[in-house]
């Protein structure tokens, strides 16, 4: 499989090169020269594989120049020891007319939560960041010089690529993050965890810390006794891999069964309902998105031939998207806060990768786009918890939100999955004075337990540089 830029199609690479350098050299995106569909056998067997088996049929045609089959399954073994259970939406023996996304009187079925933070860091971007960590250490094998990766964080992605890389061979990570702005929580995930991940707090806002890697990127002295990269969320190698939890989801739900993979529990008990499945019927994934990264991920699995009838592309009101898809014209505008922070982008990166593959005809087809308001979040996280008992974190009550408009707008027919991007506990501030005190995963109990050490420095070149050439 080659690799081309979305901005320049005529110069492929490996999927080495396409996955080490991240960005093109022109500053588009690689995206495969074509999106590989799955074997019939396989297609037709997804309600019964194995996670790690879907895992290993997903990723593989996309590597395989370059990454033997036997090295992928270590490779899927060591980087998913966590399932992403689909949880039949329960309603603890009380109707859930005034919150699901459909009712049984009028014969639909319920919404299914896709609860993909069972990771370290307790969001999604752990299946990428895991994969991704996983892959560079066997593409650099034999190489000296370990791979100095530098990442600027505002808090989330820092912590993933972190716990992703942690322990990996042969390769070191800097994440730089603004000092007091980050949370608690956040901090510790990055700081915490020692051994090959450094941390510097750094005297100033995200926009320095990301100013810093730029130029330590562009610095000469730096490049000659460093092999520096970046591990950037529009990596592909960070992308493939999240298209495997759509086709388990979706082979699942297709055949009538829930709970996908590693006999992951949900972390939820009670109120399980496996009437809300119905077999056969067309299955629409709901996804909170951001720099829809994760949506183009979803697309990737249904041109696969995953057995998704469609999207529903659910921002805040940072809605640059669902605007597109409404009237065909693209218009980029500064992100706006909200406490769905995590998809605060009014330029989302991957709308490029996604153009590039897909015309606005054959984007409008499949996706439909809502955008929810932070009062309307707030209202469906505590309409599902009073009602349900279950807690959502505000990215998956944005999801959940979306999927009700649809139903109210009547494009919803057949089985609708919810994903649920991030642990309710990660953003207990937002969620506990709607449903009072969340129960903290083991992850995040791990994570808190944790000592931050960090180096604090000041917002200039020279003290980054300081760092990476002598401590
Ligand atoms: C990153 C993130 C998103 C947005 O995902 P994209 O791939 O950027 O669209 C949604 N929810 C959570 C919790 C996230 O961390």
């Amino acid at each position: 499989m080659r690799y081309y830029s979305t901005r320049n199609n005529s110069d492929p690479v490996t999927f080495a090169a396409a996955a080490l350098t991240g960005l093109a050299p022109d500053g588009g995106l690689y995206i495969p020269e074509e999106i590989p569909r799955y074997r019939d056998s396989v297609r037709k067997n997804l309600g019964a594989m194995d996670f790690l088996e879907i895992a290993f049929e997903t990723i593989l045609p996309y590597v395989k120049d370059e990454i033997p089959p036997q090295v992928l399954e270590d490779l899927v073994t060591g980087a998913f020891p966590f399932g992403c259970p689909l949880v039949p939406f329960g309603f603890n023996g009380k109707p859930a007319d005034s919150v699901t996304s459909g009712n049984r009187a009028s014969g639909r079925s319920f919404p299914l939560v896709l609860e993909l933070f069972h990771g370290p860091t307790a969001a999604f971007k752990d299946f990428g960041a895991r994969f991704m960590a996983r892959c560079f250490s066997w593409l650099r094998r034999g190489e000296s010089r370990p791979l100095c990766i530098l990442v600027a964080t505002s808090g989330d992605t820092g912590g993933a690529v972190a716990d992703g890389f942690f322990g990996v061979e042969g390769i070191d990570v800097t994440v730089l993050y603004p000092k007091g702005r980050v949370s608690e929580l956040q901090e510790k995930q990055i700081a915490g965890l020692g051994d090959n991940i450094s941390a510097l707090a750094v005297e100033g806002s995200f926009d320095d810390c990301q100013r810093l890697v730029k130029s330590a990127f562009a610095d000469k002295e730096l490049k000659e006794s460093r092999s520096l990269s970046s591990a950037n969320s529009i990596n592909i190698s960070r992308l493939i891999p999240q298209a495997l939890y759509y086709a388990a989801a979706a082979g699942r739900a297709g055949a009538g069964k829930t709970d996908p993979g590693l006999g992951a529990t949900p972390w939820r008990s009670g109120g399980r309902n496996g009437g809300n499945v119905v077999p056969g019927l067309p299955l629409t994934m709901t996804v909170p998105s951001g720099n829809f990264g994760n949506l183009t991920a979803g697309l990737y699995a249904m041109a696969m031939g995953a057995p998704i009838a469609g999207f529903i592309a659910a921002t805040n009101i940072n809605k640059t998207v669902p605007d597109y898809l409404e009237s065909g014209e693209y218009k980029t505008r500064p992100s706006r806060a909200t406490i769905s922070n995590a998809m605060d982008v009014g330029a989302p990166s991957n709308f490029e990768r996604m153009a590039a593959h897909w015309s606005y005809t054959e984007m409008k087809k499949t996706i439909r786009g809502f955008s929810v308001t932070d009062d309307e979040t707030r209202t469906t996280i505590g309409d599902v918890f009073n009602n349900c008992g279950y807690y959502l974190d505000p990215h998956g009550a944005v999801g959940w939100t979306a999927a009700d408009k649809a139903t109210a707008a009547g494009i919803l027919t057949g089985t609708t999955v919810v994903l649920a991007t991030a642990h309710p506990a990660k953003f207990s501030e937002t969620v506990e004075p709607i449903t009072g005190p969340v129960p903290v995963p083991e992850s995040i109990q791990k994570a808190m337990a944790r000592t931050a050490w960090a180096k604090t420095i000041p917002a200039e070149l020279s003290a980054l540089k300081e760092f990476l050439l002598h401590d």
